[in-house]
């Protein structure tokens, strides 16, 4: 059994992922070729915001919007404590400082009351300025944007949403990746739309943004890229894997969101019972990069995998280790001002089990029969 079965999709698509890669081949547009501004009309669309960007990966889609709001030294940018490493890389990278913020234990996603805790501290601190908060949209489910904001306005503080495991996940009718003043995401293979490399895209609705933003990924260029007007990235997606994520776009739209819905409600009905199981907000819609349970501790967490481990089914921990206690921060140890207790104990209980749209209901069945002959052992 495979944790995330890339395969079978590219069996499930393969004439017209061979017909895709081979008409970039043979017309040599390897580099900002016609698939690449489709792609960016397609996305734009189907997220429902103005303008999308793509760029060399979610990373840099990250770095890119904090390059364009001018984020530096003396700045303040609250994360999570429960996510990928890159959610806060990005912030120090740039000279700023991450604040990290605690999570809801239900839904993995940033706490409300910890963002604000973190915000007054940081003001009452007085040494750096609040300027933006990144709320991750963690495992699939985005994150809560109606509060988020309602603190954005009233600290006056920018939202750039992580949207690199978010995309097709939904709040009502509103799409992920269009939440924050700028939204990004990552086509990782392993996200929820993944290319076959890295891949990356920005969104906005803001014009000047959107136009600085794109100058930004081509070396700061201004009329053409022999002309420069900022200090830029070199940043930009490949025309293949426009042409590759264009196929699988399709695919995405037409049966692998709702596919993966099932599953993961199938996987809900049987392990309710037995574990803690995900939960997904009343009018929220998760596009379920990860399906995660939480055991009672660490011993509990650990023996499971090794049991899965022994019947061949794979499982990973994600996340091993709060942000916060990452080595590469360290030296922003002043900095923690908040109560992370939530994330340290999720990251000991925590473990995220195969699924995938192409999952059988065998091999679902099969996983959840292993929980529950562990569960009747232990
Ligand atoms: C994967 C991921 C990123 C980074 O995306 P890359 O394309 O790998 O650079 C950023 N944030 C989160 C939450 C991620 O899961």
């Amino acid at each position: 059994m495979q944790f995330r079965d890339l395969k079978k999709q590219y069996e499930a698509l393969e004439d017209k992922i061979n017909h895709a890669i081979m008409k970039v081949i043979s017309e040599c547009n390897f580099i900002s070729g016609a698939q690449v501004h489709e792609l960016e009309e397609e996305l734009a669309e189907y997220v429902g915001a103005k303008h999308c960007i793509t760029c060399a990966n979610g990373t840099d889609a990250l770095s890119l919007a904090l390059m364009v709001w001018n984020i530096g030294k003396g700045d303040a940018v609250f994360v999570p404590d429960f996510t990928f490493f890159a959610s806060g890389e990005v912030v120090a990278f740039h000279g700023a400082t991450p604040i990290f913020v605690d999570v809801n234990p239900d839904t993995f996603n940033m706490s409300v009351e910890s963002l604000e805790d973190a915000i007054r501290t940081v003001i009452e601190d007085g040494r750096l300025v609040p300027r933006v908060i990144i709320p991750v949209d963690l495992f699939g489910q985005p994150a809560d944007y109606e509060n988020i904001r309602k603190i954005a306005n009233k600290y006056n503080l920018l939202i750039l949403e992580d949207g690199a495991q978010g995309f097709g996940g939904r709040i009502g009718k509103s799409k992920a990746c269009n939440f924050g003043d700028i939204s990004t995401t990552s086509f990782f293979p392993a996200k929820p739309l993944g290319c076959y490399g890295d891949g990356g895209a920005i969104f906005t609705n803001d014009d000047t943004l959107a136009k600085e933003l794109k100058s930004l990924c081509v070396h700061g260029k201004g009329a053409d890229k022999y002309d420069n007007i900022k200090i830029g990235l070199n940043s930009r997606l490949d025309t293949i894997q426009a042409a590759i994520l264009k196929v699988k776009l399709q695919a995405f739209k037409e049966y692998e969101l709702e596919n993966v819905n099932m599953v993961a409600d199938k996987y809900s009905d049987i392990l309710g019972k037995l574990v803690k199981t995900p939960m997904v907000l009343d009018g929220y819609y998760s596009s379920w990069a990860q399906y995660t349970i939480q055991l009672r501790d660490m011993d509990e967490r650990d023996s499971l995998q090794q049991y899965l481990k022994e019947r061949m089914i794979p499982s990973m921990i994600y996340y091993q280790k709060p942000m916060h206690r990452q080595k590469a921060f360290a030296e922003y140890d002043t900095f923690f001002f908040t109560d992370l207790s939530t994330t340290e104990r999720l990251c000991k209980c925590v473990l995220s089990i195969p699924i995938h749209p192409y999952m059988g209901n065998d091999d679902i069945e099969q996983v959840a029969s292993v929980i529950a002959e562990f569960r009747k052992n232990n």
